[in-house]
């Protein structure tokens, strides 16, 4: 600093205040830090040890690059940004010189399962955090082991965990159990009147927000949704199969997968709706795992063979305020295999060999079938994306982890490359990984960009993100709630 004035960086956090002041003085920077809770005075000057990351190049989803600065953490939020050696430490505090190096938000995963394989629950935590994952939404499972999974980890180095519970299906459940290889991760809505009975034991239980399924009735989806608005809950959702992505979207904060957004985008919709309805309405016995999977592989190609631009374009823009979570990395296992990258080996070594086991089957049978596989969704989802951008649709990064051979963290990376492979830009990738996510839940204030007052989740980079979005794979430190993961 050149003046010789005392300068007072002040901000706020929830109901306190804070402020650091630097004062210049012998050609040396002295630094008082004081924290005064509201309606106390500022004179007590006991310092809280800080953590100062110097001379590193912040990239904000928002703001994009800002070479040489200085990002202080205290007690779990960022205090200050400045330029670089700006506050000087005291002896107390923690300092890790990171010239060269690029700092982003903390990355969200908006789409995963705990509870989809108990073989990977415990460890999926510490993965997210090795990745630089510190956040995911729980897109489906049982609410009491998701809770008791979330307090479990209270506090541990963890990422922060925000859950739905189980997927509310309707008379059929396709996520029901009763198949050994599929997980009880739904449970069925009886009808209308149980809507608010059903979201406000979710929202005692601790769910963050609900998720609803595809076998749901139009009448019990709109009777949840209704439920969610009055518990101030968002709502992720499926399109039920017997709604259009245009009528069902608007009504949700998210949609999972872009799937049967084809049937709403073909210009025959009206039809394959109505063949769509009097199959589940006519599905009288069976899982409802078949029904789903029986629908969509009888229609979903046909759908997008009859895909007609304006009428899309109509559906898409219904969409403007619904964030589409496409799971690239999923809808694409077939063509872009996540087992044929260089660095699979090592990342697919941290994980059970039960887990391996079972993945093996599915990677030699992509193997075998790969001239027989039909990618034609794969493509759809990658085109759709490029669609969706011009449409001005909100994006949010999400991957299903761990289902379809998706490494936890690991494979929110792929996400984030397939999502500029079809046209994001690399700013607009990690926005989707982290801006996006926090909208959701109506967190943006405090999460999900690198400002002062917001929440310390950081990743350091030692390559630039913004040059080439492989770079979001070279981590060397990842904070989590202002500490440093060990
Ligand atoms: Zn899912």
């Amino acid at each position: 600093m050149t003046s010789s004035t005392p300068k007072i960086y002040a901000y706020s956090i929830g109901a306190a205040q804070y402020s650091i002041t630097v004062l210049p003085a012998l050609g040396r920077t002295l630094v008082a830090a004081c924290i005064c809770f509201a309606l106390m005075s500022c004179s007590d000057t006991q310092q809280t040890p800080k953590t100062i990351i110097d001379n590193v190049n912040i990239v904000d989803p928002v703001d994009g690059l800002v070479v040489q600065q200085q990002v202080v953490i205290e007690e779990g939020n960022i205090v200050f940004i400045g330029p670089a050696q700006e506050v000087q430490a005291s002896s107390q505090d923690q300092v890790l010189d990171a010239a060269g190096q690029f700092l982003i938000p903390g990355l969200w995963d908006m789409h995963v399962h705990f509870l989809y394989d108990e073989a990977l629950t415990d460890i999926m935590p510490e993965l997210f955090l090795r990745y630089g994952v510190t956040s995911v939404r729980d897109t489906g499972g049982d609410v009491a082991r998701l809770a008791a999974l979330r307090t479990q980890l209270e506090n541990t180095q963890a990422p922060r965990i925000y859950f739905s519970g189980p997927l509310l299906d309707g008379k059929f459940v396709v996520y029901d159990g009763s198949d050994p290889s599929r997980p009880p991760l739904g449970t069925g809505v009886a009808d209308a009147d149980s809507a608010m009975a059903t979201v406000s034991a979710l929202k005692t239980a601790g769910a963050d927000f609900i998720k609803i399924y595809e076998l749901i009735d139009p009448t019990t989806y709109n009777s949840l949704a209704d439920a969610a608005k009055q518990l101030g809950m968002p709502i992720a959702s499926h399109v039920p199969l017997m709604m259009t992505a245009d009528v069902a979207g608007p009504i949700a904060g998210s949609m999972e997968h872009l799937r049967n957004i084809e049937l709403a985008c073909a210009e025959n919709w009206q039809a394959l709706l109505t063949q769509r309805q009097a199959k589940i309405t006519g599905f009288t016995e069976g899982l409802g795992y078949d029904l789903r999977s029986g629908l969509h592989s009888a229609q979903r190609i046909p759908a997008i063979k009859a895909y007609d631009q304006e009428r899309c374009n109509t559906v898409l823009d219904t969409l403007t305020s619904t964030i589409q979570v496409p799971t690239l990395r999923l809808n694409t296992v077939t063509m872009v295999k996540p087992f044929e990258r260089a660095d699979w080996p090592s990342a697919a070594a941290d994980l059970p060999a039960t887990v391996l086991d079972n993945w093996q089957a599915r990677i030699s049978l992509l193997n075998k079938n790969s001239l027989s596989i039909d990618n034609t969704f794969a493509e759809w989802s990658q085109f759709l994306i490029g669609r969706l951008l011009e449409r001005k649709v909100p994006i949010g990064a999400g991957t299903d982890t761990p289902i379809g051979l998706g490494i936890p963290g690991y494979s929110l990376h792929t996400e984030l490359a397939l999502l500029v492979d079809s046209g994001m830009t690399t700013q607009q990738a990690l926005y989707s990984a982290t801006v996006t996510p926090a909208k959701f839940l109506g967190l943006e204030k405090s999460m999900g960009q690198i400002k002062v007052g917001m929440a310390a989740d950081l990743v350091l980079l030692s390559d630039n993100p913004l040059e080439n979005i492989q770079h979001s794979r070279s981590i060397t430190k990842v904070m989590s709630k202002g500490l440093w993961v060990e």
